[in-house]
């Protein structure tokens, strides 16, 4: 009774957050869903928008605790696709009318990367006259950088913030001088005044993290004020300080998504008009993840068109899924994945945030 009472508040509290947060009783986590869909619908319509996803390289100078491609991992065989095989990979996302990429990798910062991404986004421009949206994934750069990027053509960015609670932020990272959550903030802030489509996202199910952290998270993004959210749960990397310290610890499969669409109904319950991604690594855990990620409120997917030769090398956990399907099996197990959620794809579309638009 409480939850309905709840969801047909037009603003909802912290209060009521954390109670929806907290809330394990099917009929009720029903309820949510169906009012995150409800809203969904209304506000960004039942359509799912693709970005092809082309992780380009896992050379990282950073060293994330929990990350499979860190840069201390000795385990991972290293790559850099060439020019030639990202822009390949571009021409087929173009051709098979996905309207938008996600350019992916590794942190570097040295002017080779920069001038090397740069010119990439503008041979993509090129080669589909303009017509591919391009999302970046590249990590914290300086103003400049962001700058260069966007001027070459790319104009949404995603840089996750992992979690707003600055003390975990901490254990999961080396004090190193070069892991810190005040510059994630700035580069956030930078990219907004520069003019990207600004998103972020968290990890769910970290150990430490408390469902109070989770529904500070959803109010982070709203002071943020973010265009659009990829988060997904935590996945044991097994080479990594942290998928050593919490492999027999980490909450089960089923809590982490759980606790994972309910961010996404909250999300889209909360914010309502932005872009929600339904990620990868619900699927890691759940071979339905990605359809109840639809179901919950999701509207972006992100299939990966990286190709088939250095997929299993971008192992950020274990058990990646699609590790061994090409990009065409992945094209048709989504396209039936959507259909079974009554949602529609949006070929050819950018599917741009609406919410950067009414902000404008
Ligand atoms: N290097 C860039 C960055 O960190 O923003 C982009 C690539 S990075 C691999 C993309 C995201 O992968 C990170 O923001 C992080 O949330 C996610 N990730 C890394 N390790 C993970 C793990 N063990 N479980 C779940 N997600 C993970
Ligand atoms: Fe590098 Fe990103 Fe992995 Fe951190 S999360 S180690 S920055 S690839």
């Amino acid at each position: 009774m409480k939850t309905a009472e709840i969801l047909n508040k037009e603003k909802l509290t912290r209060e009521d957050l954390l109670y929806l947060m907290n809330t394990e009783d099917p009929k009720d986590l029903n309820l949510i869903y169906e009012k995150a869909y409800e809203i969904k619908e209304k506000e960004v319509g039942k359509k799912v928008f693709y970005r092809g996803l082309i992780e380009f390289s896992n050379n990282c100078i950073k060293d994330c605790n929990y990350c499979g491609i860190r840069r201390s991992s000795g385990n991972v065989e290293r790559f850099f696709m060439d020019k030639k095989d990202i822009l390949e990979s571009a021409r087929w996302i173009y051709e098979n009318n996905y309207g938008s990429l996600v350019l992916q990798s590794g942190e570097r910062q040295d002017e080779e990367f920069i001038l090397f991404v740069e010119d990439v986004i503008k041979e993509i421009k090129e080669l589909s006259g303009g017509k591919l949206g391009i999302t970046l994934s590249l990590g914290e750069q300086n103003r400049e950088t962001y700058k260069r990027w966007f001027d070459a053509g790319a104009h949404r960015y995603l840089l996750r913030v992992e979690t707003s609670n600055k003390e975990l932020y901490k254990k999961m990272h080396p004090q190193d001088g070069k892991h810190n959550f005040e510059n994630r903030i700035i580069c956030l802030k930078e990219l907004r005044n520069i003019g990207f489509q600004v998103g972020t996202g968290v990890m769910i199910g970290l150990p430490g993290q408390s469902t109070e952290d989770l529904v500070e998270d959803l109010l982070f993004y709203e002071k943020l004020d973010v265009d659009m959210i990829g988060m997904g749960p935590y996945i044991i990397s097994d080479e990594t300080p942290m998928g050593e310290e919490y492999r027999d610890k980490v909450m089960s499969k089923e809590k982490r998504v759980s606790l994972g669409l309910k961010m996404i109904a909250l999300s889209r319950i909360y914010l309502k008009d932005i872009n929600i991604a339904a990620t990868t690594a619900l699927q890691g855990l759940d071979p339905l993840g990605r359809e109840k990620g639809l179901k919950a409120g999701a509207n972006v997917l992100m299939p990966i068109t990286t190709k088939d030769e250095y997929r299993a090398k971008y192992q950020l956990y274990n058990d990646k899924p699609c590790i061994d399907d090409t990009a065409d099996q992945c094209k048709g197990c989504l396209a039936g994945r959507v259909k079974s959620v009554g949602d529609e794809i949006a070929y050819g579309e950018w599917g741009d945030s609406p919410h950067f638009f009414k902000r404008k």
